[in-house]
């Protein structure tokens, strides 16, 4: 098993895949394939020749990996983005579990009930905001603001969106800006998430001004190294319940791990609890 992106030196996968196997009693290996995009088709038939169960997917391949797969899951097509592949004699099926963990977590952090009827702003238009944007639609806003660097992406994805919200049940306004654009936007959200990957780098700054951070506005960041992000910190300055990515990273690689090995986690693996103070301590 493994991880496949670029670049991956942030990611805590490994040590929370090697922690669950572990603990499962499960000899196996989860590795960093750390791979640009010209050379994807390359490992991707690589890892289909070799005795590897499973991989997951991450930045920037989410959207180009689908090229290769046999299959895919409703949820994969439906958000039209991979981040967890299982292998069965040599065949690769994709699936999405990225947006089932971003809603799961904004509903233990007991932020999705305020989005209804209300407006949600989303920066990004990557294959986390695509899981992102879908999960957000059934939790009912009454509109969705696509914000993103490439403005022509976030207007693709908010067609997308807006083809999947057709039906009456799921009526909701979807428009796109330009990420520079966004501030003024968040001024009567309800909720802001960030799925850029703006702020893995330290020093990165999201182009949102301060002065449309205030309570009750609700800020999701998808990032969750570092755990404290400057969106975040910004964000509680200004009273705001902000929320880091590593729920939404535990859920997801529970729900791979499931996948692969047919069995749930054991008690005390993908514990973000644990992942935060592990985090926390690694940069001290
Ligand atoms: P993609 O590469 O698919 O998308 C990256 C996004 O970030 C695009 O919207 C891109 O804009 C934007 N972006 C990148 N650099 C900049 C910049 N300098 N200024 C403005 N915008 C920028 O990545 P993913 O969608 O897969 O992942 C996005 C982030 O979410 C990553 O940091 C990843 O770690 C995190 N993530 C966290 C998860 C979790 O479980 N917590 C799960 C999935 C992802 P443009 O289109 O203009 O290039």
């Amino acid at each position: 098993m493994g991880l496949v992106g670029w670049p991956l030196a942030h990611s805590v996968s490994p040590r929370l895949f090697r922690d669950a196997f572990r603990r499962a009693g499960l000899p196996w290996r989860y590795e960093r394939f750390p791979v640009q995009p010209n050379g994807l088709a390359r490992l991707v038939a690589s890892l289909r020749a070799q005795d590897v169960r499973g991989f997951n997917v991450t930045i920037p391949h989410k959207q180009a990996v689908r090229a290769f797969l046999d299959t895919e899951s409703p949820a994969a097509r439906a958000v039209g983005a991979v981040n967890c592949v299982r292998i069965r004699n040599g065949k690769l099926w994709g699936t999405n579990t990225d947006l089932a963990a971003f809603v799961a977590d904004l509903r233990a952090h007991r932020m999705a009930a305020s989005v209804r009827g209300k407006r949600v702003v989303l920066l990004g238009a990557g294959g986390a905001a695509r899981a992102c944007a879908f999960g957000l639609l059934s939790l009912r806003p009454s509109e969705l603001v696509i914000a993103n660097r490439d403005l022509r992406r976030a207007r693709n994805l908010a067609a997308d969106v807006r083809r999947a919200a057709l039906s009456p049940r799921r009526r909701v306004r979807v428009s796109a800006v330009a990420l520079r654009s966004a501030s003024p936007k968040i001024r009567r959200a309800a909720l802001l998430v960030n799925a850029t990957s703006v702020g893995l780098r330290a020093g990165d700054r999201l182009p949102i001004s301060d002065a449309f951070l205030r309570a009750p506005l609700a800020v999701y960041d998808l990032l969750y190294n570092p755990p404290v992000t400057d969106l975040l910190r910004r964000a509680r300055l200004h009273g705001c319940l902000a929320v880091g990515g590593i729920g939404m990273l535990t859920r997801q690689a529970a729900a791979a791990f499931r996948l692969w090995t047919g069995r749930k986690p054991s008690p005390g693996a993908f514990d973000p609890v644990n992942l935060g103070h592990h985090m926390i301590t690694k940069r001290r």
